[in-house]
């Protein structure tokens, strides 16, 4: 009986491996956008720094966004960094996003941050033709994440604000976690990093990476919860895609029983609970 048991675990997960192109890698490679140091400017501080406001350099993968023309300096405690590249159109608040290395250089403590949650993050000195500013707040590193549409999202099997990780790169090759995912329609397909972080990978921009999967930290564990339950009849032993998919609501599991990597997938994508019984 035990036996049995284990053999159809086991032909259960490798089929869910098999499924998953035995590599653990979900959906089609993803083009790499590897950003150098730069700013996003308010309306107000531009038309001080610049008095005729930014001129379009290129168009970047994000629709509508663009690199300028113009660069500013930015002065920190400790140093300054040149030609620092603007990024349009303007923004609701001024915000510099750097390099960890640039932080030292400048002096400032390197907050890695979303893109726009600037809170409680250092100021600095802006510098552009015609004037400067000084913020309050706003130097980040910014968080590396991956843009799509949602239509991406339901080939990668992610939602809006996920954690996952990405691998990347060759001869450096390295698993980025802590990769957040943003969904909108406006989105282009893009794993967003800096270039300081691609570097550590030999990762160039447009070059392919993989989703492998949720990070760690934030897979199916904090779904599965020891509640009593209100049930009928015995929990699952094992619980595979198929089952996760045609669940509705609530999952039973009985102590020591099985969840394989793609019914976890499914779970997670479907909002199941997954209650593990005493
Ligand atoms: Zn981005």
């Amino acid at each position: 009986m035990e036996h049995e048991l284990i053999k159809t675990i086991v032909s259960r997960v490798a089929a869910d491996i098999l499924q998953a192109g035995g590599t653990g890698r979900i959906g089609p490679p993803i083009p790499a956008g590897v950003s150098n140091r730069h700013v996003h400017l308010s309306e107000e501080d531009l038309a001080k720094l610049f008095k005729n406001g930014l001129t379009k350099w290129r168009d970047l993968s994000q629709p509508g966004q663009f690199a300028a023309q113009e660069t500013v300096i930015l002065a920190g405690p400790k140093g300054t960094l040149e030609k620092v590249r603007v990024l349009g159109p303007a923004r609701k608040r001024s915000q510099a996003e750097i390099t960890v290395s640039d932080a030292y250089q400048l002096g400032v403590a390197a907050l890695v941050r979303e893109s726009g949650k600037i809170a409680g993050t250092p100021g600095i000195t802006i510098i552009g033709s015609d004037g400067s500013v000084q913020i309050d707040e706003g130097v980040i590193v910014a968080q590396r994440h991956l843009h799509m549409t949602p239509e991406d999202a339901e080939v990668f099997k992610v939602k809006d604000g996920d954690l996952v990780e990405i691998a990347a790169g060759e001869a450096r090759a390295l698993i980025f976690d802590q990769v957040i995912v943003r969904v909108s329609p406006d989105y282009q397909l893009a794993f967003h990093i800096d270039f300081e972080e691609a570097n550590a990978a030999g990762l160039k921009q447009d070059d392919p990476v993989r989703l492998v999967g949720l990070s760690r930290s934030s897979r199916i564990d904090a779904q599965v919860t020891e509640e009593p339950a209100n049930r009928q009849g015995p929990g699952l032993t094992l619980i595979t895609e198929e089952v996760a998919r045609q669940a509705k609501g609530s999952l039973y599991l009985t102590p020591g029983g099985l969840i394989t990597p793609l019914a976890r997938d499914m779970i997670r994508e479907r909002g199941i609970e997954v209650i593990t019984l005493k």
